[in-house]
């Protein structure tokens, strides 16, 4: 017997006309490339949006056209984020921090017809423009005067002048809420990108539960700031969570360090900021080298790679704002567990809540997960044992575009290529990575690229890249090598080998030569075993 409750489609246009309409006077402030602030308000958010959705008709784009940005965060593309999806097109969310060869096969592979960029992005789109045929249009984020001459790039055009003049009403289409709308390529697998496809459904669903009061408690009452890329995995969906509370938005456009991230949260009375531990990093060294405070912000969600025990305290006990500790991926739209505390927590003695807090956290409703060991059964949630960490919910990836890479599935499961424990609160505690990725700063770097180039050089017999502790970038790259008989290579040779193969912040901080790399029975080189090996190993200064 099915239900009699109406049957609305939850759509993204729902989620701006809510904010426009409840919250029409809720400010958005950004940070421009220019460097000034803009402000204006949820109402003009949705009227712009519509302008947005009126000129991607005008210029003829089909339901399921894709439209690419390579933008900061900030008010333009936020109106993309809504006016794209909402008009039942797809909005692709481009890294910039990308070599520029990946940049143009990620708009080839995507198909995108259109693509936006801030000024700031105008000499990658310069050296990229045509390598991407299937680009009919390409939009600067600036006004009709900003718009630079001779720039090469043809069908070039300014935000304002695209979309300024066209009418701010829109009859926002309403279609299957399973339709796609938004995309974001990952780095985090083996081999070429491969594209999460979220589609309305999902992320409407996402955006209700990350801003449950276990999650990032999000209000009306708040400001958020964002300083997580709108290019990472939707800013981890905080731009539809602030529609759906009708909180305020802050955003700070390119100006990560951590002088301009402080006056942006104590000019604009940001309560909560959520980002990776590499800009805290330099948000709390500004603040302690300047003897600063916080005066409104109370909680900070830091995810993306795990948080350093320090980095907790810091917050904690220097500023009393409450870290957040959070877990997820592109394939999970991205949260999956968040670390906040149950009541009979709050009893503990802080050494023991701390021991929880640097814990990733417990599953948001929606998510399922699991930890299993190599036989493929579930292990214990015991807070001991560790396994491959398994998920699967209503906004994890079935399947990634253009099915790129095959299944990725396991009897219904995603393997994310974490490995994990559980307790039996179901605190989830990230223990390894079974993936052959490093993450550096935030950014993947494939350790089997750099192994590649390595072993390209013509003295290399073998090469195994690792992941080394770093204090600023969490984690950064180093090649261990062994040499062909009789060869000589010297560190720097091979560091300058890697100019113009991957871009400089991929490139290794180190090389440590070895005799022979160890190998397991298959042949396989044992990671396991070269970590152990490299136990007292330090990484050079900077
Ligand atoms: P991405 O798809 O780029 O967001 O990367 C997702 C991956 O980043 C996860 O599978 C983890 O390997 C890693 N990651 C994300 N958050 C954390 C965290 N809090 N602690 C440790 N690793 C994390």
């Amino acid at each position: 017997m099915l239900g009699l409750m109406q049957s609305h489609p939850l759509l993204i246009s729902n989620l701006i006309e809510f904010a426009a309409r409840h919250h029409g006077d809720g400010e958005i402030v950004s940070r421009r490339t220019e460097g000034d602030l803009h402000r204006y308000t949820w109402k003009d958010v949705a009227a712009r949006s519509r302008q947005v959705a009126n000129a991607l008709d005008a210029s003829g784009l089909a339901a399921g056209d894709r439209v690419g940005t390579l933008a900061w965060n900030g008010y333009r593309h936020l109106e993309l984020y809504f006016g794209v999806s909402g008009s039942e097109r797809v909005l692709h969310t481009i890294n910039p921090r990308l070599l520029p060869e990946q940049i143009a096969w990620i708009v080839s592979h995507a198909e995108d017809r259109i693509v936006c960029f801030d000024t700031t992005f105008l000499p990658i789109i310069k050296g990229v423009h045509a390598h991407c045929p299937n680009v009919q249009q390409w939009i600067m984020l600036c006004d009709a005067d900003k718009l630079p001459g001779d720039t090469g790039i043809p069908n070039l055009v300014s935000y304002e002048a695209w979309m300024g003049q066209q009418p701010s009403t829109y009859a926002w289409p309403v279609f299957d809420e399973n339709t796609a709308s938004s995309m974001c390529y990952t780095s985090g697998t083996t081999g070429n990108p491969k594209a999460a496809l979220y589609s309305h459904r999902s992320t409407v669903l996402h955006a209700y539960a990350a801003a449950l009061p276990d999650v990032m408690n999000l209000s009306a009452r708040d400001a958020v700031l964002p300083v997580v890329p709108m290019f990472h995995v939707n800013a981890w969906g905080i731009p539809y969570s602030a529609a759906l509370t009708g909180a305020k938005l802050v955003f700070p456009g390119g100006a990560l360090d951590g002088k301009s991230v402080y006056e942006l949260i104590e000019g604009e009375g940001v309560t909560m900021a959520a980002g990776v531990p590499t800009v805290w990093q330099m948000l709390l060294t500004h603040m302690q080298a300047n003897q600063l405070k916080f005066s409104t912000l109370t909680r900070t969600v830091i995810g993306g790679s795990a948080c350093p025990p320090a980095m907790i305290h810091a917050f904690q006990d220097n500023y009393n704002v409450e870290v957040l500790h959070a877990w997820g991926m592109t394939e999970m739209s991205p949260l999956g567990t968040l670390c906040t505390l149950k009541e009979k927590h709050r009893k503990l003695a802080p050494e023991e809540q701390m021991k929880l807090r640097l814990k990733q956290g417990r599953a948001i409703c929606g998510v399922d997960m699991k930890i299993v060991g190599d036989d493929g059964q579930e292990l214990a949630w015991d807070g001991a044992t560790a396994g491959d960490l398994y998920v699967r919910g209503p906004w994890v990836v079935a399947s990634y575009f253009k099915g790129e890479g095959g299944d990725p599935l396991k009897g219904g499961w995603f393997p994310t290529g974490d490995v994990a424990t559980i307790d039996a609160d179901g605190f989830m505690q990230i223990t390894d990575r079974s993936k052959d990725v490093i993450k550096s700063g935030g950014e993947w770097i494939s350790s089997i690229d750099i192994e590649n180039i390595a072993m390209a050089h013509p003295a290399v017999a073998m090469a195994a890249c690792v992941g080394m502790p770093h204090p600023k970038w969490d984690e950064r790259p180093i090649v261990v090598v062994s040499l062909k008989p009789g060869a000589e290579l010297t560190r720097d040779e091979l560091l300058q080998f890697y100019e113009g193969k991957v871009a400089k912040w991929q490139t290794p901080d180190d090389v440590v030569f070895v005799d022979a790399i160890p190998l397991g029975a298959t042949g396989k080189m044992l990671k396991t075993k070269i970590r152990q090996q490299l136990s007292d190993y330090k990484l050079p200064a900077a």
